[in-house]
């Protein structure tokens, strides 16, 4: 049976998967069963940060596998301590919970918005105030919180206590915090809203307005997190300090993680008992943390921001190309002249580049440590691809 066949035969069929059966990989070149290249604009879909199978990665998650591959939060153990330590350091929040991935990362600092009020408040301030076209994540609570409709289907009853207002109307969102809200959740960049970036302006605001009623700022940088915008966290440029921060994809550096990083104020708000998770804070999945922790860097950071330019400016000049949005490593691409993203992604892939879209774009999450070379090799084969379109 091929890869195909047995995937067609035993897989739920939730994935519209594209036509490339992965083998192996090294760096941002991922290698078919056939033995084709491509070259990786998407790393998993902001995940593999270090590339495919980075040597410094792989030794630290295989050493890690033959001492302590897990073990129960009912003990102590060294790599999820120290990963936290390093978090904390990196980016000023107090503590850190681990968990295994996005949707359970905003899960975890949902419960701790509504956790904080009820400590303060009481009942009856527990709605969250979220964004429309936002994204974040599959589980009910999580797809309750996504301000797209598409997703608020099939599945009821959804979780309640979410209103969604438009992402750069200050005016909605201060009319929308009423003394029953006890969090406005947000993405700095919507990344499967179409990488469409919130106003520095609007954020800040909205931090003032949050900082004014004692409401959490929520940022949701799951995908913005971890270099992928050019700073570790991406609120870092645009200047304000969330209440409760996720993080995720690029976290682990290929392996499932995520993380809930809370703030001074929600710093003791979940106590004993009060959340949990058997994989969180996985000895494996930490030590894979730890490594990416150590490789980014300032120097490694700047060289994200300046291969982003490079990358922005390449685009840019591409046929048919009207518009780049997005920051560092993130970015989107808007095609003209009637040109759909999918239907160029899929000529791409023949050709031996993988992109993603998001909404009515091309969107491109490379893995940090891309080389300027590889993005030639890339944005050559996009180039070709569009010349003929
Ligand atoms: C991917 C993503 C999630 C969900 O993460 P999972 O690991 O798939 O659960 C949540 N929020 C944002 C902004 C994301 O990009």
């Amino acid at each position: 049976m091929t890869t195909k066949e047995m995937d067609a035969a035993y897989i739920a069929h939730t994935y519209g998967r594209n036509d490339i059966v992965a083998d192996h990989g090294k760096g941002a070149i991922l290698t078919d069963e056939e033995g084709r290249e491509y070259v990786d604009f998407t790393s998993g879909i902001g995940v593999n940060c270090l590339g495919y199978c980075d040597d410094g990665w792989v030794q630290a998650v295989c050493r890690q596998a033959a001492t302590l591959s897990h073990v129960s939060n009912l003990y102590y153990s060294r790599p999820m301590a120290e990963l936290a330590k390093l978090l904390c350091e990196k980016t000023g929040c107090q503590k850190v919970f681990f968990g295994n991935s996005g949707a359970e990362a905003n899960e975890g600092a949902i419960k701790a918005a509504r956790k904080y009020s009820f400590d303060h408040y009481g009942k009856g301030r527990s709605t969250i105030v979220s964004l429309k076209n936002s994204f974040h994540g599959r589980t009910t609570t999580t797809l309750s919180a996504t301000g797209q409709e598409v997703f608020h289907q099939f599945f009821d009853p959804f979780t309640e206590g979410f209103v969604f207002v438009e992402a750069g109307d200050l005016a909605a969102a201060s009319a929308a915090m009423d003394e029953t809200v006890c969090g406005v959740m947000v993405e700095f960049i919507q990344g499967e809203g179409g990488v469409v970036p919130l106003e520095k302006e609007y954020v800040q605001a909205l931090a003032g307005l949050c900082r004014e009623r004692d409401i959490l700022l929520i940022a949701d940088e799951v995908q913005t997190g971890v270099g992928r915008t050019g700073t570790f966290l991406a609120q870092e440029q645009f200047g304000v300090r969330a209440d409760l921060t996720t993080l995720a994809k690029g976290l682990g550096g290929g392996l499932p993680i995520g993380a809930v990083l809370f703030g001074e104020k929600t710093a003791e708000t979940l106590g004993l008992s009060q959340h949990g998770s058997t994989f969180g804070g996985n000895p494996i999945a930490c030590a894979g943390g730890i490594e990416v922790m150590h490789r980014l860097d300032e120097a490694f950071l700047a060289e994200v921001r300046e291969k982003g330019e490079y990358l922005k400016e390449k685009l840019a000049a591409l046929p048919h190309v009207e518009g780049v949005t997005g920051l560092g490593l993130m970015l989107g691409v808007t095609l003209g002249d009637g040109l759909t993203a999918r239907e160029v992604v899929a000529a791409c892939h023949k050709r031996g580049a993988m992109f993603l879209t998001a909404k009515e774009k091309i969107r491109l999450l490379p893995p940090l440590v891309i080389t300027r070379e590889e993005i030639d090799r890339g944005a050559a084969v996009l180039e070709q691809v569009l010349k003929e379109a």
